[in-house]
């Protein structure tokens, strides 16, 4: 009998999940981050603990919510072309219409179950959401429990949920802070759900606009750990009135140092392998330091010189094909016939902090940010992703070296809740 299965039966089981989007894993120190190192000591650490690829937040938000690589739930991106009216054309994932417009073209929006779908029956789940509201609608597309976000907050069955009960937050660390408030009081001392997630903008949304390392990046790692400091305090006093509560603290991604933009459209033109701007014969699909090419079947005869012409380029880093888009945990169909993971080093950036990568030009004209800090690829420092385990069973202080994944979330909790495990990729870490 495991210490878990040990806990009285009055006081239901449940997760409190806090996601600090983009933290890398080696950012954590006493000095830089001293709520979550002192939380490390207490909690059980994953050392080798990866993400999925595309390394991006509304893949990784799929991901997290199912237990599956992209392959099987069916998302491929934060930005994805999709087939409409026969032609290929480009999707901001991010964008609150998008579950809808994902829905219209292919039926599903996720193809798995989510977390929140396997919980809606047995304890439910409310979701808090600070990052893009195409990332935070992907925890529950289907509308089983609750999600807030500022674009739209809903209940379930998508039931728009209004006035002073919305979540109004700035996507910055004031609504970080105000989001980690009311969750606090909603949550984890409120409704006490049989899962909580609480998923905050910061520190990612910093590390796009200044230097990896710098005073503006070490000002936010630091707020973003007062952050979590809050919730772990709370996670806490609801302990020590006699809940079994499990409390993971992680993140989605880490970050590299973007040392060069490049814009794969161009190259492509140049090389006459793509029609135009804006054609859609052949449509990439920048996502940050990774990319997806699109093929439309009128350009089949192509493929085999879009081939060759990316295996030689200096930013291409590792070039997955049809044939091996299943190696890389990606879905096959809807004319994906390239996925790029950019040329990524462990070279230092200016500040000292190791990961540089190259990136992929956004579709949507963005600054861009070169010498801050990206994700989307398979560098070191990207697929870095925090995560600890505190309670629940998982033993304090200890370091697990072994290979885990952000795929083995979704099935952790479910064990931890005791709840069915079937259909997911991942599997649940109590086993390790
Ligand atoms: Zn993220």
């Amino acid at each position: 009998m495991s210490p878990q299965d040990k806990a009285p039966a009055t006081a239901p089981r449940r997760v409190i999940a806090v996601m600090l989007d983009g933290l890398r894993r080696d950012f954590i120190t006493p000095d830089a981050t001293p709520a979550l190192a002192a939380l490390r000591a207490r909690a059980t650490w994953f050392d080798a603990h990866r993400t999925v690829f595309p390394s991006v937040t509304r893949v990784v938000s799929s991901s997290f919510a199912t237990g599956c690589r992209p392959a099987h739930h069916g998302l491929a991106g934060n930005t994805v072309a999709l087939v409409e009216d026969g032609r290929l054309g480009l999707h901001d994932v991010g964008r609150p219409e998008f579950v809808e417009t994902k829905r219209r073209l292919t039926g599903t929006v996720l193809a798995r179950p989510t977390l929140a779908e396997r919980l809606a029956d047995h304890g439910g789940a409310v979701i808090f959401n600070n990052v893009s509201p195409g990332a935070a609608y992907m925890h529950d597309p289907d509308g089983h429990g609750h999600v807030y976000h500022r674009a739209g907050s809903f209940g379930p069955g998508r039931r728009p949920i209004q006035g002073d009960r919305a979540l109004e937050v700035t996507p910055d660390a004031a609504g970080d802070r105000a989001a980690a408030e009311r969750f606090i009081a909603e949550v984890v001392h409120g409704g006490r759900p049989a899962f909580g997630l609480i998923w905050l903008c910061e520190p990612d949304t910093t590390q796009h606009a200044a230097p990896l390392g710098s005073a503006t990046h070490r000002a936010i790692l630091a707020t973003a750990d007062s952050h979590a400091a809050m919730i772990i305090a709370a996670v806490a006093r609801a302990r020590a009135e006699g809940e079994d509560i499990l409390l993971l603290v992680g993140s989605d991604h880490g970050h590299q140092t973007v040392r060069a933009v490049i814009d794969i459209d161009a190259e492509l033109i140049e090389a006459g392998l793509k029609a135009g701007p804006g054609s859609t014969d052949v449509v990439v699909a920048p996502n940050g330091t990774a990319a997806l090419v699109y093929v439309d079947g009128s350009a089949e005869d192509r493929i085999a010189a879009i081939e060759g012409f990316l295996a030689e380029r200096p930013w291409v880093g590792r070039l997955f094909t049809r044939d091996s888009l299943a190696e890389a945990g990606l879905p096959a169909g809807g004319g994906l016939a390239f996925a790029i993971a950019l040329a990524a080093s462990d070279e230092p950036n200016a500040e000292g902090v190791p990961g540089l990568s190259y990136a992929a030009k956004p579709a949507d004209g963005k600054a861009d940010r070169l010498g801050c800090g990206q994700h989307g690829g398979l560098g070191t420092f990207e697929q870095l992703p925090t995560l600890m385990l505190d309670g629940g069973g998982f033993t304090a202080g200890r370091t697990v070296t072994a290979d885990t994944s952000v795929i083995d979330i979704a099935p952790t909790i479910l064990r931890f809740l005791g709840r069915p495990i079937g259909g997911v990729d991942g599997r649940p870490l109590q086993e390790l």
